[in-house]
């Protein structure tokens, strides 16, 4: 988006605010199918977790994507998002068999990461197809938080369990429908991927009933000017090849899922706020926004480095400046960045705000939740309001001591 574009958005929603691009939703979503246009069937779920805005739901089902879940809540939303229960997937981690049931009685797919799971649900309800997550035991993601495909990770069952989940399988006639891996965000090196892949191929191949083989996600993108992002052209080559092979031996056209969040919204978001002060102390000059990390927690929960504009005051003298926000605490979302010269009163625009922004967004030191605007075809809509005073107190019981008898 443009500055003009932005400036006009700060103008009419005031700060802080989340801006979204739709054609960019839009082109990260076709340039993921053009890369796997080889595989005749294909299918994106996205990751509600990234950004779970109804509005953001409705345009991705419009684009003819699926859903991928992480908790009965999300699938909920999903559904009122208008989303058939069979394009959506649900991926728990450490939920409750009752959790599992009730999503599994709307209709939903389920994906199983977990033996005991698999046991218990297998034995309840043979009659219904499941999808098993496998963990391949391979190191990748950016960082610690998200890297959950490693050897002492708690997701996906194991591929050293294998004989253990076939016997499972077995025993309680349950259908595999599915065999899926997520090793984690931001994999920027393809041959982790791939070599991943073969591991997941291998295991499909011990499956008779399969219907499609999920390759998860973790598609990185670009943070800043020069940084590096994951080559989905070349994956697509690469990977598509090796499947339509696969499929060829395994004797049936399977499905090849992605279930990207961030490599589709990511880059569509756009975090603005607005600079209340400008304080220098002996080292360092700060800029403080209206803002901190009740709203935009990344750069200080796993440290991401998002680029940050001078959107009232673009082509200045470069300054170097730390941004921090107004929460009592630490929180700082940059320091010594090369920032355009900043005034009071500036909007800043963060980049790549679309993903794990809002959806991480809480109310700490009682402040108002910022609303979503949707840029498409020209125009901002807004899609979520700001909150307001009442949001703070709608669930909140007051008891009159005045009155109190115990
Ligand atoms: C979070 C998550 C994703 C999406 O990961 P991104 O890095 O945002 O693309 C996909 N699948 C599962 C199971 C997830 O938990």
């Amino acid at each position: 988006m443009k500055n003009k574009e932005l400036q006009l958005a700060a103008k009419q929603f005031g700060t802080p605010a989340y801006i979204y691009n739709a054609s960019k939703i839009e082109s990260q979503y076709h340039r993921l199918t053009k890369s796997f246009k080889t595989v005749k069937n294909l299918k994106i779920n996205y990751a509600v977790k990234a950004s779970s805005n109804l509005s953001i739901l409705r345009y991705i089902n419009h684009l003819g994507a699926g859903i991928d879940t992480v908790s009965i809540q999300e699938v909920l939303l999903g559904i009122k998002a208008g989303f058939k229960p069979e394009k959506i997937i649900f991926t728990p981690n450490g939920v409750s068999i009752t959790e599992i049931k009730n999503v599994s009685k709307m209709g939903v797919n389920i994906n199983i990461d977990n033996l005991n799971m698999l046991e218990q649900f297998g034995s309840l309800y043979p009659e219904i197809p499941v999808c098993i997550r496998i963990n391949p035991h391979v190191m990748a993601g950016g960082n610690n938080k998200i890297s959950v495909g490693h050897i002492d990770s708690k997701f996906g069952i194991s591929i050293h369990q294998i004989p253990l989940l076939l016997r499972i399988v077995k025993n309680t006639n349950i259908k595999v429908n599915g065999i899926h891996m997520h090793t984690g965000s931001d994999i920027l090196d393809i041959e982790v991927f791939i070599h991943a892949s073969e591991i997941l191929f291998d295991v499909a191949s011990k499956f008779e009933d399969l219907e499609f083989i999920d390759f998860g996600s973790g598609f990185k993108v670009p943070y800043y000017p020069g940084d590096n992002e994951t080559n989905v052209e070349e994956l697509g080559v690469k990977l598509s090849k090796r499947f339509n092979d696969f499929c060829k031996e395994y004797g049936k056209e399977l499905t090849l899922v992605f279930e990207p969040g961030k490599f589709l919204v990511s880059e569509a978001g756009h975090f603005l706020c607005s600079v209340n002060s400008i304080k220098q102390t002996t080292s360092t000059v700060f800029a403080q926004v209206d803002s901190g990390f009740n709203h935009f927690v990344r750069p200080m929960m796993y440290g991401s480095n998002h680029h940050i504009e001078n959107i009232s005051n673009p082509n200045d003298t470069e300054r170097f400046y730390s941004v921090v926000g107004y929460i009592c605490e630490t929180d700082t979302f940059a320091t010594n960045r090369r920032i355009s010269k900043i005034n009071e009163g500036d909007v800043l625009c963060f980049k790549n705000a679309g993903a794990y922004c809002f959806s991480m967004t809480s109310n700490y030191n009682s402040r108002y939740k910022p609303p979503e605007i949707l840029f498409i075809n020209n125009k901002f809509i807004e899609i979520r309001k700001r909150e307001t005073i009442e949001d703070l107190t709608k669930n909140q019981i007051e008891i009159n001591f005045e009155t109190f008898v115990n």
